[in-house]
């Protein structure tokens, strides 16, 4: 007695790559892919995540059986997080890690390798994230024959030997590439250790060549190396807060992506807030309506009682207002409890927030995730970092950063990603002279802080 249930939850996929290469596209494909083939019935649309079931994967996996004969489908789908690139994807932190289980890096076959691409990688290799290559736009290679939504090995019989070694070619650029970044590539169907080896696989997200093989790997590679990982219970939910929103008639909400156990209208749980935790109440669960229902009922979210992991929801509490996107989010198991999940969830945001004593550079983000995501691009490039918090810049951060000017002008400069510089800090900022660099792409905002660094140390 007493035994708690157990299940596998579906893993949580991020998609990331350089602007343009084709994220978009590939994420609304996938969608597609799931709404036409999936069962009357189940649910594909999550808050601000998309599953294609366990059904839609098998049928996919079917066409795939005889050059993958072991292929069974055990988990129940895969999670897409809707948005994709690097800010949302910040937002997925959880300490030493990230919430998401597995990354889709897409890369533009005929352009190869950008500069986000290689962000990408950085992060990933980071978070300790496994990735697959999506090589993209397979059907702009010369001579390409396309086969709406076939599988990449159906498609390939199809095509000149010309078209084909144009592709080996390209292919063989990423492997390149991959190596140069420490890992070992290869064509997904040459990938003997998966473990070992990063698998490639070619698609168009426009004709869907590839996405049957694309989708069949990953659900073949989380269930193969990370059950424990994907294995849940019946505990309090644990998640992470993806964005914070305003909604009419419900005030401020939290998208939340709960990656563990259950989450029940009226649980008691903890969140960072802009100036320290809090501790509310789930007022209300919603998930997005049916299309088919929108014509018949108002509003586009419906009420639910609970959601089990791994699910995106929004939840409806009082005291939102000052919640932080990126933050952790702990149901509190009893009320003996809360002290001590608020003191968990203050350690893990300390170590973002922070003011340190040396010299170095201030940074200001929307976001805990956004934040970090700076912090630790500074980290790579061994640049001290003073001060570090959420929030517009202040009066007091320009004070901050003309402290460090008089000893350490390279680091007297104040980063500023997706918040507005107020007014009382713009007249200091002119007086003191402070460099502010201002963008909402990170690694843009970091090209140009590196390259005004670069051209002071010369
Ligand atoms: P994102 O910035 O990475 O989200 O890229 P998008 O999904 O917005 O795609 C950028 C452009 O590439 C759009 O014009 C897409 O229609 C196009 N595109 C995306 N995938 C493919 C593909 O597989 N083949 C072709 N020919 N075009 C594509
Ligand atoms: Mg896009």
């Amino acid at each position: 007695s007493g035994e708690k249930k157990t299940w596998m939850r579906q893993p949580i996929i991020v998609v990331l790559g350089h602007v343009d290469h084709g994220k978009t596209t590939l994420l609304d494909k996938i969608r597609g892919t799931a709404v036409a083939r999936k069962e009357p019935g189940e649910i594909t649309q999550h808050v601000g995540a998309s599953v294609v079931p366990a059904s839609v994967l098998k049928k996919l996996a079917e066409p795939l059986r005889k050059y993958f004969p072991k292929l069974v489908i055990e988990i129940p789908g895969l999670l897409f997080i809707d948005t994709p690139g690097h800010e949302l994807f910040s937002n997925l932190r959880k300490r030493g890690g990230s919430v998401a289980d597995m990354a889709i890096l897409v890369v533009d076959i005929i352009e190869g390798f950008q500069p986000q691409t290689v962000e990408a990688i950085n992060i990933l290799k980071e978070k300790k994230v496994p990735f697959v290559v999506a090589a993209n736009k397979i059907d702009r290679i010369e001579g390409w024959k396309p086969h709406a939504d076939t599988p990449f090995l159906e498609s390939i019989r199809d095509q000149s030997p010309r078209t084909l070694s144009l592709l080996e070619e390209k292919i063989y650029g990423l492997v390149g590439k991959l190596y140069e970044h420490g890992f070992e590539a290869e064509r997904f169907d040459r990938v003997r250790d998966f473990r070992r080896t990063v698998a490639i696989v070619p698609i168009s997200a426009k004709t869907g060549e590839g996405i049957p093989e694309l989708l069949a790997l990953i659900a073949g590679l989380s269930q193969q190396f990370m059950k424990k990982r994907l294995v849940t219970s019946e505990e309090p939910a644990k998640g992470v807060v993806l964005e914070v929103k305003e909604e009419p008639g419900l005030g401020t909400t939290i998208d939340v992506i709960i990656y563990d156990g259950v989450l029940r209208r009226n649980d008691v749980f903890v969140v960072a807030g802009r100036n320290g935790p809090i501790v509310t109440r789930v007022r209300s669960l919603l998930m997005p309506r049916p299309l088919q229902d929108m014509r018949m009922h108002e509003g586009r979210f419906i009420n639910v009682d609970l959601v089990t992991a791994a699910t995106g929801v929004k939840v409806a509490a009082p005291g939102l207002e000052d919640a932080l996107a990126g933050s952790p989010f702990y149901v509190v198991p009893s009320d003996d409890k809360v002290e001590e999940y608020k003191r968990i969830t203050q350690e893990e945001v300390s170590q973002i927030r922070f003011r340190a004593e040396s010299d170095g550079v201030v940074l200001k983000a929307d976001t805990l995730g956004t934040l970090e995501a700076l912090i630790e691009a500074m980290r790579r490039e061994n640049i001290p970092v003073k001060l570090a918090d959420v929030g517009h810049v202040t009066r007091n951060d320009v004070i901050e950063a003309s402290v460090v000017k008089k000893s350490k002008p390279e680091y007297g400069v104040i980063l500023s990603f997706n918040v507005k510089v107020l007014p009382e800090a713009e007249e200091l900022i002119a007086k003191e002279g402070i460099p502010v660099f201002k963008h909402n792409v990170i690694y843009q905002l970091l090209e140009e802080y590196f390259k005004w660094y670069r051209e002071f140390k010369e």
